[in-house]
């Protein structure tokens, strides 16, 4: 991988690079022909990263499926898909670690202690491996494409970060590997995070800015659903993630809730039109 990065760079070519943990769908699609537009080299890679994930949650179960993946980004114009494993990854002896402070600490920082902290050493190592002009990633993780900036800006990378819209099935579910896990019941009941951003939108758009009413108005929803138990809802600034208590149009609506035993997160700028009911 580094030679193939290295020989595009000498010959003057732009690299865009997606990463991602594969059980490939729509929305990593999205990232790959952005991708395809941006740059002459695009590289996709896939691994399941161990150090992101906290014990007792589903780095084993993490759904993998390299033929189907392979397929996808062949269709998608893929050049390289890198699918590096755990030990070339993290070989004995491992003990350096890229960790963002302040904006790790809220919203998933809180509920997966660690988690970042695996997430910005993996993408710091894969843009060193990669050495991509641009990098994608989707607002669906937004916090993760927050603290990503972050590192770029603090560490000085060499590297342009995009950051794409989510992908959504025609009935509003933010597209992810991990819906897989849903059974047919759960899949109906999970649509309850979607609608309680719409109900937030429209809300917030009928001039309700206090944050605590707001809030309200997406529990309500979300625990219409007898299966749905919230991890967290909350209203920050859409860049820092700080705590707010009047929105604006630069707050972000974050959210996670458990379906059953499936952590599922979805978020929307509160000032945003809500649409993938009209674009389907
Ligand atoms: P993952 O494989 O889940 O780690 O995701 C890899 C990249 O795809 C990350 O930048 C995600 O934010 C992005 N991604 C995942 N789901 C979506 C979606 N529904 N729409 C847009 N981007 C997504």
């Amino acid at each position: 991988m580094k030679e193939r990065a290295s020989a595009a760079r000498a010959e003057g070519k732009s690299v865009s690079f997606v990463p991602t943990m594969g059980f490939l769908h729509d929305g990593h699609a999205s990232l790959m022909r952005a991708g395809r537009r941006r740059g002459d080299l695009l590289v996709v890679s896939i691994f399941v990263n161990p150090t992101q994930f906290g014990a007792g949650e589903d780095f084993g179960a993490y759904p993998r499926d390299l033929a189907r993946d392979s397929a996808i980004a062949l269709d998608n114009g893929v050049d390289v898909l890198f699918v590096p494993n755990a030990r070339e990854m993290y070989p004995a002896g491992f003990q350096t670690w890229v960790n963002v402070e302040d904006i790790s600490l809220p919203l998933c920082g809180a509920s997966r202690p660690g988690h970042f902290r695996g997430v910005t050493t993996v993408v710091a190592k894969l843009f060193n491996i990669v050495r991509p002009t641009v990098a994608f990633f989707g607002e669906k993780d937004y916090q993760q494409l927050a603290v990503i900036r972050r590192m770029v800006a603090d560490l000085d990378m060499d590297v342009e970060v995009a950051g794409l819209p989510t992908v959504r099935e025609a009935d509003g579910l933010a597209m992810s590997s991990r819906n897989a896990y849903l059974s047919p019941a759960e899949r109906t009941s999970a649509l309850c995070l979607s609608r309680s951003l719409a109900a937030a939108t429209a809300l917030y758009r009928s001039g309700e800015v206090s944050v605590r009413r707001l809030c309200e108005e997406v529990e309500g929803v979300i625990l219409r659903e007898p299966c749905a138990v919230i991890d967290y809802v909350e209203f920050r600034h859409g860049d820092t993630l700080e705590e707010t208590e009047q929105a604006d149009d630069r707050t972000v609506l974050a959210l996670a809730v458990r379906i059953g035993k499936t952590r599922l997160i979805d978020n929307t700028m509160i000032g945003r039109d809500f649409t993938w009911k009209e674009r389907c």
